[in-house]
């Protein structure tokens, strides 16, 4: 039988970077399938920030390559590689604070092109029709995210585990391929972790490949398809999480200190 591969969208091989003497990322391979929900686990500092700033573009690596879909992006600033269609959250969830949560959702639409903005200009119908088409996904995805209700509030005034659903919202409406997601349950209060889950697999389900990095084993294991250990700036292993559980190098760099603490 001819075993069926799913294509990846995105590839690293072999990425590294230091910070002066000190190896952030080292020799890291990592692979995510199209339509997955992928994670990464692994102690402070072991260099998972650092990847997703390698992979988004935010940090240029020493060595090693980045494949997003057919384009090798290694050392493209951020710009471009939101231009691919790769976006990335960040530990704190940033939103336009002195924006109403509406008009956070209007401003992550995807724009207009620039010639396309000179040809409004003479037909300002074509405007008018991308703000009504907007709004209505807007309001369909704060639906969809549970903010409808708050609509009208400003950004600002919404709590920690809100501002994170308006940037699921954010990220739904401007509809990239895939997302990088830093800790989305950093500055959640715990009621608001399963609001952020089915949040995860609503993003999923619009068509979103998603890496993401998150601490809360048990909810790293309900969002994800397959989970990936860093250590030591490098990948030491991937699985399931039961997998990972009986896995001596996981449970000696990571695991270990988990169920100690725990
Ligand atoms: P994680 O996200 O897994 O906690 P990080 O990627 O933030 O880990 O950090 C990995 C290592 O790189 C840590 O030792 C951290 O102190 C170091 N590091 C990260 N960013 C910088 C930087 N800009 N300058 C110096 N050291 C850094
Ligand atoms: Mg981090």
């Amino acid at each position: 039988m001819v075993e069926v591969v799913a294509p990846n969208l995105l590839e690293v091989h072999g990425v590294s970077k230091s910070f002066g003497g000190v190896q952030a990322v080292r020799d890291l391979d990592i692979a995510v399938e199209k339509g997955a929900i992928a994670a990464i686990i692994g102690p402070n500092g072991a260099g998972k920030s650092t990847a997703i700033d390698l992979i988004s573009g935010f940090k240029k690596p020493d060595s090693g390559t980045v494949m997003f879909d057919t384009h090798v992006v290694q050392g493209q600033p951020a710009y471009r590689m939101s231009r691919l269609g790769l976006a990335r959250t960040f530990q704190t969830a940033r939103e336009w604070p002195r924006l109403t949560v509406m008009d956070n959702m209007l401003a992550a639409a995807p724009q207009l092109g620039m010639d396309t903005m000179w040809r409004a200009l003479f037909a300002r119908r074509r405007l008018a029709s991308k703000e009504l088409a907007d709004r209505q996904n807007a309001r369909r995805l704060l639906t969809e995210f549970g903010l409808f209700d708050l609509r009208n509030e400003l950004a600002g005034n919404l709590s920690g585990g809100q501002k994170r659903l308006l940037e699921f919202a954010r990220i739904a409406i401007a509809r990239p391929r895939m997302v990088l997601l830093d800790e989305p349950l950093a500055g959640v209060n715990p009621v608001l972790q399963d609001k952020i889950l089915s949040a995860v697999h609503a993003l999923n389900r619009e068509g979103i490949t998603i890496l993401l990095i998150e601490h809360n084993l048990p909810w790293v294991e309900a969002a994800s398809d397959r989970i990936t250990v860093m250590a030591e700036g490098t990948a030491i292993a991937s699985g399931r999480l039961s997998e990972l559980r009986a896995h001596r190098g996981v449970i000696d760099a990571y695991l270990g200190e988990v169920v100690a603490n725990g």
